[in-house]
C-alpha cells in the first residue's frame, strides 16, 4: 500500500465514523464553523485545563473531507498545550496554501492526509474549516469562522 493509498483510507475511516463527535456540555471555549461553497457547518467544544486540551470534540455535517479533517483535529489536539495547537495549525496552514510539495509530509502523521486537498482549491476550504474554527476558539472565546 503507497502513502496515497493509506492517506485515502484514512479520510474515508474518519468520514465514517468520526472520533470525538459529540457534544462537551462544560465546555470552556467553542467556535462554530461554516462553510457557504460546500454547506460544511460545524461546532468545535474545547476542555482547557490551564493552558492543555484536556477535551475537544465537534458536532455538524458536511462532506467526507471537511468530517474527516474535524476528526483527525480532534484526535491529534486532544493532550496537547495550545501553544502546541496552535502550531500545528501553522503547520497545516503553510501546506494547503504553498504550491509545492510539502519537504516532510510524514513529520505530520495522519495529517498528511489533509494535504491532498491542495491539489482542489475549493475542497482546502473544507479541510480547513475546522482548524479555522479551533482557531477563532482558541483566540477569542467563540465566534463563527468563516471561511470567507
Ligand atoms: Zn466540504
Amino acid at each position: 500500500m503507497d502513502l496515497r493509498d493509506l492517506y485515502q483510507e484514512i479520510i474515508v475511516d474518519h468520514n465514517r465514523s468520526p472520533r470525538n463527535f459529540r457534544k462537551i456540555d462544560e465546555h470552556t471555549h467553542t467556535a462554530q464553523g461554516f462553510n457557504p461553497l460546500c454547506g460544511d457547518k460545524l461546532i468545535m467544544y474545547i476542555v482547557l485545563s490551564g493552558d492543555v486540551i484536556s477535551d475537544i470534540s465537534f458536532e455538524g455535517s458536511g462532506c467526507a473531507i471537511s468530517v474527516a479533517s474535524a476528526s483527525l483535529l480532534t484526535e491529534r489536539l486532544k493532550g496537547q498545550t495550545v501553544e502546541e495547537a496552535l502550531k500545528t495549525f501553522e503547520e497545516l496552514h503553510t501546506v494547503f496554501t504553498s504550491p509545492d510539495e510539502p519537504e516532510d509530509l510524514e513529520a505530520l502523521g495522519k495529517l498528511g492526509a489533509l494535504a491532498g486537498v491542495r491539489a482542489y482549491p475549493s475542497r482546502i476550504k473544507c479541510a480547513s474549516l475546522s482548524w479555522h474554527a479551533l482557531n477563532s476558539a482558541l483566540n477569542s472565546g467563540g465566534v463563527t469562522a468563516s471561511t470567507e
